[in-house]
């Protein structure tokens, strides 16, 4: 099965009994943004620009697991921001974990490890030991870490008796810390191999981060989904390259999602730059060109998310966009409408139900409701209308089971073989060749942001940096500086590529 049989069927039950009871809207996933600091500042990010006035801010632990009773949706994603930064990341965890709900904590894995070593350090017995020297072995952990560990146990600070929980844990620690169970997942945010993905998170070393930090999560019995992000200038053999490369790691699925673009930002980019819109922003052609092939990749790899959404993706089916079933609740209420665009904040998620004019959102027959909503294909909009059968076509029901419950894809065997880490040889680090083509261009990185937003309040369609900016979500709305960069050094990607080991493993690239 693609999904463990009791997270399939905690979701299917939900949806069942919410048909059965005539429900009009009702939360299947609910977006939890705790907070909006990042210790990252990914090129185009829409939530630390759009909350750049709070970024200190951050929901009370008792707000965020009021939010996730409050809407009931059975999965919660927690992200931010970086949720990993939330002083209470554990608790909160633990705590949706009680409601019986199923977890994914969206990072950018750089405090992963971290993470992963507080829990070792909980359940640490001499029994774990050669968990320890594997991870010594693959350098995961320091042998300082190591004898951190050990200690920890020793001061007695760490260890009682399981809670008897529903899952098959593991002795559960006084201190709450996140173990692996089934019913949560890591999901790593990954825009596609070392280099492209160092471009758009502003930073080297971050990808092999990831790689480290998926390694160690599957040693210690985690699953692992990773999240990307398509845009543009993505090269779709290298989104297939990425999906080989983390199958072989043991990654346990994948979603995949269209960077998308508002209104807003397109007309900026005629007004102020006299460019065309279609040279720079993902249009549904273009995302249907780049997803033509999704529906193979569900074959090959364990994609997540309903194969009526991949039709879609791929241009072979129109779906209306169902956002109030992904809600988003952060530090200033239930955001609507959706994920991507702040036309307003609620107090309660009924609310904002009862609130909105829903009606007014998506594309409906090719026409957009709302021009902003014109190019958008985003997961958190239509993967859900898959699932709720909005738009349903005869045989749906039986494909959405079949692609669920049919064996999952093997691991692809041969991923260490892919040059995952291909941004090593360019001598000065690869971004270097990106900040040398802003710098001939005049502008240095902050004031090509700068321009933008001061451009973007200008046209009066959109005051990005304001809180109630329509600016859009975690790295997937506004690609205009991520485009602009990538293009401008596309020519010096033409990188050697030499064999080396990949970090953490015994292989090759
Ligand atoms: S179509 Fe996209 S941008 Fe518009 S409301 Fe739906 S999810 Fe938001
Ligand atoms: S895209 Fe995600 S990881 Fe990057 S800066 Fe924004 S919140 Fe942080």
């Amino acid at each position: 099965m693609r999904f463990p049989l009791a997270l399939t069927a905690k979701i299917a039950g939900h949806i069942i009994r919410h048909k059965l009871a005539r429900t009009p809207k009702f939360a299947l996933v609910l977006q939890l943004e705790p907070l909006h600091t990042c210790n990252l500042t990914c090129t185009g990010c829409g939530r630390i620009r759009e909350y750049s006035t709070s970024l200190k801010d951050m929901m009370n632990l008792e707000d965020c697991l009021a939010s996730a009773q409050e809407c009931g949706a059975p999965m919660v994603s927690i992200c931010g921001g970086e949720p990993l930064i939330y002083p209470q990341i554990e608790e909160l965890v633990e705590g949706l974990l009680q409601q019986r709900r199923i977890v994914y904590v969206c990072t950018n894995a750089m405090f992963m490890r971290k993470k992963m070593k507080d829990y070792l350090a909980a359940i640490y017995s001499p029994e774990r030991e050669p968990t320890l020297r594997k991870l010594l072995e693959e350098k995961l952990i320091s042998d300082q870490d190591a004898e951190t560990i050990r200690h920890a146990s020793a001061r007695g600070t760490a260890r009682h008796a399981s809670s008897g929980r529903r899952d098959e844990l593991p002795a559960f620690p006084s201190k709450p810390v996140i173990r692996p169970t089934r019913w949560m997942y890591w999901n790593v945010h990954i825009d596609g191999l070392e280099y492209t993905h160092h471009l758009i998170v502003e930073r080297e070393g971050v990808f092999q981060e990831c790689v480290r930090a998926i390694r160690m999560a599957k040693i210690l019995g985690y699953q692992v989904a990773t999240n990307t992000t398509v845009y543009k200038e993505t090269d779709v053999r290298e989104i297939e390259e990425m999906f080989k490369f983390f199958s072989w790691l043991g990654v346990d699925g994948h979603t995949i999602s269209p960077g998308y673009d508002y209104d807003a930002a397109k007309k900026d980019m005629v007004k102020r730059l006299g460019k065309s819109p279609k040279d720079f922003f993902l249009t549904r052609d273009l995302t249907r060109q780049k997803f033509k092939d999704i529906q193979k990749w569900g074959q090959r790899f364990t994609l997540f998310g309903t194969p009526v959404y991949q039709e879609f993706l791929a241009g072979k089916r129109e779906l209306t966009c169902t956002a109030w079933a992904i809600p988003t609740r952060n530090i200033r209420g239930w955001k609507a409408p959706c994920y991507l665009m702040t036309d307003g904040h609620y107090a309660g998620y009924q609310e904002m139900l009862d609130k909105v004019d829903w009606n007014k959102y998506g594309v409906v027959n090719g026409l957009a409701r709302d021009p902003r909503c014109e190019n958008c294909m985003v997961h958190c909009g239509y993967d859900p209308s898959g699932a709720l059968g909005t738009n349903f076509q005869r045989g749906d029901n039986w494909r959405n089971f079949k692609y669920n419950f049919w064996p999952k894809p093997k691991r692809y065997e041969r991923g260490h073989e892919v040059n995952a880490f291909n941004g090593f040889s360019s001598g000065k680090g690869h971004l270097a060749p990106a900040n040398a083509a802003l710098k001939s261009a005049g502008l240095t990185r902050e004031r090509a942001d700068a321009e933008l937003y001061l451009g973007l309040s200008r046209s009066g369609e959109a005051s990005v940096a304001t809180s109630e900016g329509r600016s859009g979500g975690c790295g997937s709305a506004d690609t205009s500086q991520r485009d602009r960069l990538v293009a401008k050094v596309a020519p010096a990607r033409k990188i050697e590529l030499k064999p080396q080991r990949v970090p953490g493993t015994d292989a090759h690239s």
